[in-house]
């Protein structure tokens, strides 16, 4: 069966999903988009993820066609049209069709696109065994020049991060900021464990601050773990208890080593295997429902 991409109001069959090669999106990365989940038959926080999408946009001046709720309504009717339970859903909103010079102004109406599909990021053995990252000598974008708390469609700097981790043969890196401070990963937020608390990097270092991110600190309060958002360097994620990346598509996966150091024991820690189950556990029971 055919998938529908939604376009501008329009479910298409996939085949026939287009846009101009005038849209400001493809000539200059001018737009946001979001990553969500659907877990039986539910669309994982919804709301917060159109919020950033909406957030995104305001940051850029990219006027939205219409409201957060519209916009969330069409997100739940691509999944349904597509009879799916079980999904990773793109939403993009781009600058729309100018002409070939920079000015957003040419651009008259944004093109919303999205589509409903399926993801998989890490095979499953690598969440029972952890993953191994390196960091890499590409900085984050400084927040004075292209904010990461925006999730534009320029991804360039987590690409050139991805080509890196490619070259060193592993399936994740780590991007520290111009001060050395550890940011995130090319698509996921970092966790690390020290005595016992949590402790992930501030969004004024320069992240993404992921759905995912602040469900899992939610969570860990919830179980009565502190969780601190600061600063840390390099040498604290060496002499880490235990590692994790947070994601919508890669929800929550143990890292045991980094730059060739191990992290704790090698293994996945009990606080990240604790949170990875709460987590699914989580996913699968709250959210916006389709059917
Ligand atoms: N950081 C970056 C750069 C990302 O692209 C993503 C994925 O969207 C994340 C972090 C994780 O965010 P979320 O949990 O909202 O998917």
């Amino acid at each position: 069966m055919s998938r529908l991409v939604f376009i501008n109001g329009k479910m298409v069959p996939r085949q026939e999903a287009g846009v101009s090669v005038f849209d400001h999106g493809f000539l200059y990365g001018d737009g946001v988009f979001e990553g969500i989940r659907a877990y039986n038959g539910r669309i994982f926080r919804l709301k917060e993820h159109i919020r950033r999408l909406y957030q995104s946009a305001h940051h850029i001046m990219l006027e939205m066609p219409y409201d957060e709720e519209t916009m969330a309504r069409n997100v739940v009717e691509t999944v349904r049209a597509n009879h799916l339970k079980d999904a990773y859903i793109r939403v993009v909103v781009s600058r729309g069709v100018g002409d070939l010079g920079l000015d957003p102004r040419k651009c008259k109406e944004c093109s919303v696109v999205i589509i409903a599909d399926s993801i998989v990021l890490y095979p499953d053995e690598l969440y029972e065994q952890g993953l191994k990252v390196i960091s890499v000598p590409t900085r984050r974008n400084a927040v004075d020049a292209l904010d990461p708390q925006i999730k534009s469609l320029n991804y360039l700097n987590n690409i050139l991060v991805k080509i890196e981790a490619n070259q060193a043969g592993v399936m994740e890196a780590i991007m520290l900021n111009r001060d050395g401070y550890v940011t995130e990963g090319s698509g996921d937020n970092l966790f690390i464990v020290r005595r016992g608390n949590l402790i992930t990097p501030p969004s004024y270092l320069g992240i993404l601050e992921g759905i995912t991110r602040n469900a899992v600190i939610e969570l860990a309060r919830k179980e009565g773990l502190t969780v601190l958002e600061a600063p840390f360097t390099r040498h604290d994620l060496y002499i880490a208890e235990e590692c994790f990346l947070t994601g919508t598509a890669a929800e929550i996966i143990p890292v045991i080593e980094v730059d060739m150091r191990r992290i704790g024991t090698g293994r996945p820690g009990p606080i990240t295997r604790r949170l990875m189950e709460s987590f699914r556990e989580l996913a699968r029971s709250e959210g916006t429902p389709v059917y």
